[in-house]
């Protein structure tokens, strides 16, 4: 893998601001190029510059709080490229983009997609940069071909974890989507959140990976969950406290919803939510969380329901006497359905 991280937006951002400290976070499988960059840093400026040691996900795993901690004044948190430059009074994104090519993996999914003739093409932050490439090279073998749109948080056709907003109305128009990348987190994620056969193009194994059975076990799961949940009594509604997790309006009206249908609700608040951190509290007989709701989809080993924000949303409809619905198709998994809102804002 060769992913280059945008030094030169680095050493701009460090001769403007002349900081006195630097905090550095980035994604687990980008901290060896970025300890490369920190130690450039340091020798080239002389300047302090830390590289955090906890988890780093996504986009909401900002760190400003860290930088008043350490006595800094600049955070660059690499490898979320995002339509948006800064986050917070001190991070700056700093993109981070591979070069690895994706022709070879194209031509090997045409005769598989044949049945497609409209393809949807998504990607994540690394390989936005192929996007009209493949378009192209899918053109010319036939195929209509059609990219989200952009908006104010991501590129066009690029997806997070969480959101896939530039996709899904596209998605309604094609026959399937072609995710670019390695990331099966990403994938699985759009063929959830879209409903339609989706197909991840590894450009390192040359592999064509149908996401079809992956998204399918979370789907069922996730109906289990919000099942089992339905008999709880006790809740434990979790408040993320990772900077960009937090979601306290969400939580109010889930914890609101909850205790109307006479449930009892105990307020948690943490980073993260892992099973251990979850243990203590024997009396709570199911867990929602407004933190990531990957915690939740993603997460095979909770011993109780942990239901993310959808998921909570589909819990209410049931308690109310609503069908359970499609409850994951959805252009956003850490929004509520804009109906549900609007009548806690009554
Ligand atoms: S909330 Fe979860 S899925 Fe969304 S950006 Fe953060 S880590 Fe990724």
């Amino acid at each position: 893998m060769t992913v280059r991280i945008d030094e030169e937006k680095i050493f701009k951002l460090i001769e403007e601001r002349r900081p006195k400290g630097i905090v550095v976070n980035a994604p687990g499988g980008l901290i060896r190029q970025t300890r490369g960059i920190v130690e450039k840093v340091e020798r080239k400026y002389e300047i302090p510059c830390f590289l955090v040691g906890d988890s780093c996900y996504g986009i909401c795993d900002t760190v400003d709080d860290e930088v008043e901690k350490l006595d800094a004044d600049l955070a660059l948190h690499i490898g979320h490229n995002a339509v948006v430059q800064d986050i917070g009074r001190f991070t700056h994104l700093i993109d981070a983009v591979d070069d690895v090519k994706f022709d070879s993996v194209i031509d090997k999914s045409v005769p598989l997609l044949r049945r497609y003739p409209k393809l949807g093409l998504a990607t994540f932050s690394q390989h936005l940069h192929e996007l009209e490439p493949a378009k192209k090279r899918y053109e010319s073998a036939g195929f209509e071909v059609h990219l989200g749109r952009e908006n104010n948080l991501l590129f066009q056709s690029q997806t997070f974890g969480c959101d896939f907003s530039t996709i899904y109305p596209m998605s309604k128009e094609v026959d399937a989507l072609c995710y670019l990348g390695e990331s099966e987190f990403h994938a699985v994620g759009v063929a959830l959140a879209t409903g339609k056969p989706t197909f991840l193009l590894d450009p390192y194994l040359e592999e064509v990976r149908d996401m079809k059975e992956e998204a399918e076990i979370r789907r069922k799961r996730s109906i289990l969950s919000v099942y089992k949940a339905l008999d709880a009594n006790v809740f434990g509604v979790i408040t993320g406290l990772k900077e960009g997790q937090k979601m306290l309006p969400r939580t109010r009206w889930i914890t609101k919803r909850l205790e109307m249908q006479g449930r009892r609700v105990v307020q948690l608040a943490m980073r993260d939510v892992t099973p251990d951190r979850l243990a203590p509290y024997r009396d709570i007989q199911a867990f929602v969380q407004t933190a990531c709701p990957r915690i939740s989809i993603d997460g095979f080993n909770f011993d109780r329901p942990v239901l993310s924000i959808p998921e909570a949303d589909a819990l209410v409809r049931l308690m109310e006497g609503r069908e359970i619905g499609e409850y994951l198709e959805r252009p956003k998994w850490i929004e509520l359905t804009v109906g549900l809102v609007n009548r806690t804002s009554r």
